[in-house]
């Protein structure tokens, strides 16, 4: 028999030949596993969307449940086995049965998602990770349906607007001109970090520089309390790590000194050496310091480069401060949100450090930290656009035209460039507006303040960044009979009481350890009426800051140890805080009883 044509192939229903080859048969099938090109009903793509989302939402817990994907003994507590990994293999399918295969693929999927943390319960508070709203879900999912690729607007067409619109509400918010101000959406805030480095560097050694390389050792200022992802940034733009200056931070605040920036600026200055960059961070992950931009921009000034290189460049690292900005026209007298009093002096000092964000050249802020989208959602906003286009263009590729008059890809880092990261952050800020940030905002200190609260009128407690308003509540739990706030006071500031702050040090550790078992165990307690049933999933840190007596950190044992609350999701409530230091009781105990010295 004549093997059918290519044009034989197909019926006139759109379904394959009896008698066509076998890729043709198994193309018919795979059609199956794309969403229809038109219109069609029922639809498919809905269709497996409705019942891949049950399958996942299936895996959160019955009301008051721990605060994890999947039933308690689904995985092993103890974490993955990623060894298994490697016996992975592309799989030879029989594409006969799709529907079959389609849907194996779909619960293998939500598999995965066992015994994941859920950011959005009660009992989470363990670091700056939101739980991401259902605009942004489903306006980033949207962009996996139809690909918009936003490296130009030929391939994402009113797309782009997501990314126009949102560096523009975010250009006003930092009390820039959206005519002149411009922003992209990046790969997180240590993308964002990137691009500032990039940007720094070729303003100060210019734009030739791109071409013969990074050749002079300019410096990059940063605080002591800056993130490390100073190193990914002067590491991947060949600057190199060692040419990042630390600058002290004041030990009570955390913040830059800047007295000691001068200090190093004017030497530099002297000295004839340029400096790239001065990072200013704009709430510190854990500490909730942010730092003085107006001072630094008036170093700036007066330290300018020696001749032929550029002005220093302010990136501000507002990864997790930028959405404070939007308590800048609240009306702190009249209150109109009806926030508790006490808590009105806080937001109101969070809200005016990170005013200063006006003062800086650009501006990293992330979506999926202070501001309730999915991963990875960072938006990278610069106070001159065109200067910035300019600096970073590049010649376009033979085969792609400029269509429109938005073609970024000229000057990104990315060459195609996800939708979904835009979408999501633009829907954000579409949904909550001012109020509602405000209110998330608002919400999270109300938690905080009553955390605080209840930790001081327990006398085996103390709160240890009492005067620290962001969103994390460190503190040390001691032995029963203990008075703690009496204790810490002498291990803060007593030399010789080193032994028993190590002791206690290592006491936070045990109880931060039995915490996070009996999270991953899923296990069940019989608490008061006001606490859930589980542990909550919290953190801490192996030392927050030094001793007072050990400002230089000479002694890596004279450092406080603390628990941590971080909580960052709506469904935060008193229940959890109360859960919380019943469980930190308990652990405690079990410790003490396992003989923890
Ligand atoms: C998280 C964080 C970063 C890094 O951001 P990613 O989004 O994780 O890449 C940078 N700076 C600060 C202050 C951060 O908290």
């Amino acid at each position: 028999m004549k093997p059918l044509t290519f044009n034989q192939l197909w019926q006139k229903d759109g379904s394959v030949h009896k008698d066509a080859p076998r890729w043709a048969k198994s193309l018919a099938e795979i059609r199956k596993a794309f969403p229809s090109p038109f219109k069609e009903s029922p639809d498919r793509l809905l269709e497996q969307v409705t019942k891949g989302i049950k399958k996942l939402d299936e895996l959160k817990q019955e009301v008051g449940g721990p605060a994890f994907l999947g039933r308690p003994g689904s995985f092993n507590p103890k974490g993955p086995d990623y060894k298994k990994a490697r016996e992975a293999q592309l799989p030879h399918h029989d594409l006969g049965n799709l529907d079959k295969i389609l849907e194996e693929t779909i619960n293998h999927s939500v598999d995965l998602f066992k015994g994941l943390p859920n950011w959005n319960h009660p009992l989470s508070m363990p670091n700056v990770i939101p739980p991401a709203n259902i605009a942004a879900i489903i306006a980033a999912m949207m962009t996996e349906v139809f690909s918009p690729n936003i490296i130009e607007g030929e391939y994402s067409w009113d797309v782009e607007f997501s990314e126009l619109e949102s560096a523009a509400m975010l250009a006003r918010l930092i009390g820039w001109d959206p005519e002149t101000a411009g922003g992209l959406f990046t790969f997180g805030g240590s993308g964002c970090y990137f691009y500032g480095m990039k940007y720094a560097l070729t303003r100060v050694l210019g734009r030739e520089s791109r071409f013969k390389g990074i050749r002079t050792e300019g410096k990059i200022l940063v605080s002591q309390q800056g993130h490390y992802c100073k190193l990914n940034s002067t590491d991947w733009t060949g600057l190199g790590m060692d040419h990042i200056i630390d600058i002290e931070t004041d030990p009570e605040t955390n913040v830059m000194d800047i007295i000691q920036l001068e200090r190093v600026m004017e030497k530099l200055y002297k000295e004839g050496t340029p400096i790239i960059s001065i990072i200013c961070t704009m709430m510190t992950t854990d500490t909730n310091a942010v730092d003085p931009v107006k001072q630094v921009r008036e170093m700036v000034e007066k330290y300018p480069n020696p001749h032929g290189y550029g002005k220093p460049f302010i990136y501000c690292d507002a990864v997790c401060g930028w959405s404070w900005l939007v308590f800048k026209d609240y009306d702190f007298e009249h209150n109109p949100l009806e926030f508790t009093r006490e808590i009105l002096p806080f937001i109101k000092q969070n809200s005016e450090a990170v005013q200063e964000l006006v003062y800086a050249d650009a501006v990293g802020c992330d979506f999926h930290k202070l501001g309730w989208a999915p991963y990875n959602c960072s938006l990278f906003v610069m106070k001159d656009y065109e200067e910035f286009r300019r600096l970073m263009c590049r010649p376009g590729s033979d085969y792609l035209q400029e269509r429109t008059e938005y073609n970024p890809g000229l000057y990104t880092l990315e060459v195609s460039r996800s939708g979904s990261y835009s979408m999501a952050g633009w829907a954000t800020l579409k949904l909550l507006g001012y109020e509602g940030f405000q209110a998330i905002l608002g919400h999270i200190l109300e938690a905080e303040h009553y955390l605080r609260r209840r930790l001081a009128e327990e006398k085996d407690l103390v709160c240890v960044n009492p005067d620290d308003y962001g969103f994390v509540t460190l503190f040390r739990v001691y032995p029963k009979d203990v008075n703690a706030d009496a204790q810490y006071q002498k291990e803060l500031a007593w030399p010789d009481c080193l032994d028993q702050l190590m002791k206690h040090n290592r006491l936070q550790a045990k109880v931060a350890d039995k915490l996070w078992e009996w999270f991953r165990e899923g296990k069940k307690f019989d608490l008061p009426k006001d606490c859930f049933d589980y542990t909550p999933y919290t953190s801490y840190t192996s030392g927050f800051r030094p001793t007072e007596y050990n400002p230089e950190q000479s002694n890596p044992n004279a450092v406080i140890y603390a628990l941590k609350s971080y909580p960052m999701n709506v469904n935060i409530n008193y229940n959890s805080m109360e859960t919380l230091i019943e469980m930190v009781r308990e652990a405690r105990d079990q410790v003490v009883k396992e003989g923890w010295v």
